[in-house]
């Protein structure tokens, strides 16, 4: 019985399903994209200019979708975009995501947003009211002119600080904050940001640009790997190695000499953690993303929209898992850019 299961890409585990992928990797962790619309243009993921066309489904939709990935071993919901905040119908679909889970196994759903914050502040209470456990914001220099250059969204710094505040009273913590860092570009904030981890009590998570970006900036040299990263805040005071609190985890976990600050560094580049992925995406647009650095759409919502039922989803779902690739090949001689740039997958 569990061989054949296995086969299917799905394995019981006590009264719950699992998504396992042909490496054998448990899937657990869906990222779904609530809009490719973002009112920052960060100068190192998008060219500046603002398309005209973007892709978003009906609520109910991406409802649906959610409640059949969850049935099927989901553990934990991203809410990401484009700019998630920006998406009308957030806190309701936020609601009814934080009940599906209970209604498979008693436990609660995971339900986590990525968010660069701008518009936070005016939202967090009712994002925690509706049932989020907890925000991600997205911040590359904590120097406001520095910020303003990067988001080209003059006052950016300020609006993003007091949505980080937000989210800690209203009880989102422990709050991360990701910088993406770029050689030459905003390097000079890693120390402020060690101090601002400190001072502001959230977890800074710092991480490798990626080559996802609409425009070509990406370069081997563009990318400031971890034992350079390590050396930088040593300058400030020795960091000290925390322990990993998941296998699957992204995040190298460090602290100070005084315990003081949490720091993580999430190394998709130089130290690739591709072997314990647990992830899977789906599009704005209803599409299946299995890497981000795939070449590949796989199209759920097409399916849905021709009239498939939730045993037909599935089925498509756990045949997409089974596709899942092995890892990627950044760096490599033989690796290509990814179908679309990061705004249009949801990070
Ligand atoms: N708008 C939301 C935000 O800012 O967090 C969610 C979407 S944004 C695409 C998600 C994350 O992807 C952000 O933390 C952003 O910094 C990161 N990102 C964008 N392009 C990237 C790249 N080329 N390499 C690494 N991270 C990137």
């Amino acid at each position: 019985m569990a061989a054949s299961l296995t086969s299917l890409g799905i394995e019981e585990n006590g009264n719950r399903s699992r998504l396992i992928d042909k490496y054998g990797r448990a899937i657990t962790d869906l990222r779904v994209s609530v809009t490719d619309r973002c009112n920052y243009k960060c100068v190192y993921c998008r060219t500046g200019n603002d398309g005209a066309q973007y892709s978003e489904l009906p609520i109910a939709d991406y409802l649906r979708i959610a409640r059949i990935f969850v049935e099927l071993g989901i553990e934990k919901v991203r809410l990401t975009g484009g700019e998630p905040l920006l998406r009308r119908g957030l806190p309701d679909l936020i609601g009814e995501l934080a009940k599906l889970r209970t209604a498979v196994d008693g436990e609660p759903l995971d339900l986590a947003l990525t968010t660069n914050g701008h518009l936070l502040a005016d939202m967090a209470q009712s994002l925690k009211d509706a049932g989020l456990t907890r925000v991600t914001v997205s911040m590359d220099a904590v120097d406001p002119d520095t910020f303003a250059r990067i988001t080209r969204v003059p006052g950016s710094f300020h609006k993003v600080r007091e949505g980080i505040r937000a989210a800690q009273r209203a009880g989102l913590g422990p709050v991360k904050v990701n910088c993406v860092l770029l050689r030459g570009f905003n390097e000079d904030q890693i120390v402020p940001f060690a101090k601002f981890a400190r001072d502001e009590g959230v977890i800074v998570r710092f991480i490798e640009f990626m080559p996802l970006e609409e425009d070509r900036l990406w370069t081997p040299a563009s990318v400031i790997p971890v034992h350079e990263l390590i050396a930088r805040l040593s300058t400030f005071r020795s960091v000290v190695r925390l322990e990993a609190n998941a296998l699957s985890e992204t995040a190298q976990r460090y602290t100070f000499d005084d315990g003081i600050g949490e720091i993580g560094i999430i190394a998709p580049v130089s130290q690739a953690f591709c072997g314990h992925c647990s992830r899977i995406r789906l599009t704005s647009d209803g599409k299946i993303r299995t890497c981000l650095f795939s070449q590949f759409d796989h199209d759920l919502y097409g399916r849905m929209v021709r009239g498939a039922d939730d045993e037909e989803m599935a089925a498509f779902i756990r045949a997409t898992v089974e596709k899942k690739e092995a890892r990627h090949h950044i760096g490599e001689p033989d690796f290509l850019k990814p179908s679309r740039s990061m705004v249009h997958i949801g990070g």
